[in-house]
């Protein structure tokens, strides 16, 4: 590794810097460099760091965990390639089983709530209003991450 910084030899001081990997709330990867920890707090809370590929302002530090080796020397298992591979089989698996209702969610959660229909695992839209007024009648129901929403469902928006 020694020899590294040759690569960035135009940049004053680089050997103070920390490059820090950044993930934004779009789940964009990206790196910035920064004095230290302070300045990255004090540079992300005045919205000054920005995704470089959307824009979003909501960036925080990545949070890093080794490759495994998974018999062999390769490292096969990449912690962020698994968790959308998890999240790919959970959103097949919600696309499969779960009917789309559409704007029609808060109607068609009430009536299996209150019994006029029966309970069948169901997805879709619904404004913030509704989605309170579920929670205050007892009727469980929770936001998608991103990630797990099926495709179909992005289709129709
Ligand atoms: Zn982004």
């Amino acid at each position: 590794m020694a020899g590294r910084l040759g690569d960035f030899g135009n940049l004053p001081h680089i050997e103070n810097m920390i490059r820090y990997a950044l993930i934004c709330d779009g789940l964009h990867e990206f790196e910035a460099w920064f004095r230290n920890s302070d300045d990255f707090d004090v540079q992300s809370e005045a919205g000054l760091v920005e995704c470089p590929q959307c824009a979003s302002a909501a960036v925080k530090k990545a949070i890093m965990a080794p490759a495994i080796a998974k018999g062999g020397s390769r490292p096969t298992a990449d912690p962020q390639k698994m968790m959308l591979e998890m999240a790919g089989k959970i959103r097949n698996h919600i696309a499969e089983n779960f009917d789309y209702v559409g704007d029609r969610f808060a109607t068609e959660a009430r009536a299996m709530h209150t019994g006029d229909k029966p309970e069948k695992p169901i997805y879709g839209e619904t404004t913030a209003e509704e989605s309170k007024a579920l929670q205050d009648e007892g009727v469980p129901c929770s936001p998608l991450p991103d990630p797990l929403v099926p495709l179909q469902a992005k289709k129709l928006n």
